[in-house]
């Protein structure tokens, strides 16, 4: 059984639908179960319409929700003519009639809640995959419309729930093995869970990639496919440097680093599950369902390139923590994240000097709380609009000049903060956001000139 996930440019129009059914049809044999996100841009729109209600412009809020209505329906009205649209039309009215409700309610409340933002965004993923199980139906693919809340079992920590995992593997042995017995198709939604008391949760943006390998991890799939936009994993943002190639092969090590740094072509958490159970996982490209993508894998075959791609995310934030105190004073370092821990702040990039101590965070919610705190040990800076960017390879740690390479790459470009990744497969560095585009496309200049065949294409 594989599991095949399919991102929201994948679904986001009738278009896009029709090719998920073919490329489901041609998979029956492999027996898959589907993981769909919301059609494209549905949940960013929802969400707004949301903060829109809550900020008290109930008008503005309920004409976006009618804008995805119409939407919705509209692709919907191009895909089905059989007896089940019209009940499909009606089931896609009535979400959306409780989406207006629930948009009535936050303006009267005049607060948008984590738990509201998790009830009103589910809609999308609920409606998509509604859809497209209806769209196989009429394509001759047997399929069941599954309820992921029955299946993705999270704690409580909404926006960015948890998932439980024994509760979680239990719940879908439970929910999809007999789908997949009976020779139908799950469809499920990515993105969502709930509660152990019902109530619903999302498991963090871009995070239906994760409930594609948890579902995979569960019912130990033999291959979980990440269906996107792009060819693969590229050897960086293709929307950066048009020039990326396609990476034919990475290890598991190495996507986990290239998501956790930015590149959202993969969610972060989606490699360990897959990891756990040795799954591999292949990125591929819904628009050119032939071709091979990218292979993620525990055993990769050697590359003479030193890096395999370049990440990079944006947002970020230096925060500087100067004290003579730490002058051989041990403890220091142990305060520092003790502050950081308490208010829930991960973060990315850390490195020390004898007297001081820099890090970075991409979430600056707790920024406030954080600094009071730090104060309280040392004389404390704040500098944002910075960007990390983070080359990954395997073989970094083998082949020396690398950093002569890298500052060749940014000569014109000042370096905040560097450091070597504990795990020695990455370099990761802190700029100037302004100069991400120009550092970026320098270090792939350099370390993409001449490409080892065996990996990259
Ligand atoms: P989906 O809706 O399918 O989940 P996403 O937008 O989340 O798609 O992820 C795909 C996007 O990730 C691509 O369009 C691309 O711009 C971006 N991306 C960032 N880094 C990379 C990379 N190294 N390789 C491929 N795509 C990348
Ligand atoms: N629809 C959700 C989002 O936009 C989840 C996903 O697409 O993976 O973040
Ligand atoms: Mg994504």
């Amino acid at each position: 059984m594989i599991v095949c996930k399919f991102g929201g440019t994948s679904v986001q129009d009738a278009e896009a639908m029709e090719r998920v059914a073919c490329v489901i049809k041609q998979r029956l044999k492999q027996k898959p179960i589907v993981v769909a996100s919301a059609m494209g841009r549905t949940t960013d729109g929802l969400l707004k319409a949301a903060s829109l209600a809550a900020d008290g412009k109930k008008q503005e809020a309920l004409e976006q929700v009618t804008r995805l209505r119409e939407k919705h329906l509209r692709e919907t009205q191009k895909l089905l003519s059989g007896s089940s649209r019209g009940d499909v039309l009606d089931a896609i009215s009535l979400h959306f009639k409780e989406v207006g409700t629930l948009m009535r309610g936050l303006a009267v409340l005049g607060e948008l809640t984590p738990r509201s933002m998790d009830a009103i965004a589910s809609f999308g993923e609920r409606l998509s995959t509604l859809i497209l199980a209806h769209v196989f139906e009429e394509r001759g693919i047997r399929s069941q419309l599954m309820d992921s809340r029955q299946c993705i079992i999270t704690d409580e920590n909404f926006t960015r729930a948890a998932p439980l995992f024994e509760l979680t593997e239990a719940a879908i042995r439970e929910q999809l093995g007999p789908a997949v017995k009976s020779g139908r198709v799950p469809v499920v939604q990515g993105f969502i869970g709930s509660t152990r008391n019902g109530i619903t949760t999302t498991i963090g943006r871009g995070g239906s990639d994760y409930t594609a390998a948890i579902v995979g991890a569960a019912l130990d799939a033999y291959d979980i496919q990440i269906w996107t936009d792009v060819d693969g994993i590229m050897t960086t943002d293709p929307r950066m440097v048009p020039e990326a190639r396609r990476v034919k092969v990475i290890s598991f090590d190495e996507a986990a680093e290239l998501a956790y740094f930015g590149a959202r072509v993969l969610h972060p958490a989606t490699i360990l599950p897959a990891v756990r159970k040795k799954i591999p996982v292949h990125v591929l490209n819904s628009y050119k369902p032939d071709q091979d993508g990218t292979l993620i894998t525990d055993e990769t075959p050697p590359c003479e390139n030193p890096v395999k791609s370049i990440a990079y995310k944006k947002g970020i934030t230096i925060v500087n923590i100067a004290s003579t105190r730490m002058l051989m004073a041990h403890g220091f370092l142990k305060k520092i994240f003790e502050i950081f821990d308490l208010h829930k702040t991960p973060v990315d990039v850390v490195s020390t000097s004898e007297v001081s101590v820099s890090l970075t965070l991409d979430d600056t919610s707790t920024l406030f709380d954080v600094v009071t705190e730090l104060k309280k040990i040392g004389e404390v800076n704040v500098d944002g609009g910075k960007a990390i960017v983070c080359c990954v390879g395997d073989h970094l740690r083998n082949i020396p000049g690398v950093a002569h390479l890298v500052f060749s790459a940014l000569q014109d470009v000042n370096v905040h903060m560097i450091s070597q990744g504990a795990s020695a497969i990455n370099v990761t560095f802190v700029i100037d956001e302004d100069r991400l585009p120009a550092a970026v496309r320098g270090l792939h200049d350099v370390f993409f000139q001449k490409l080892d065949s065996r990996i990259f294409e």
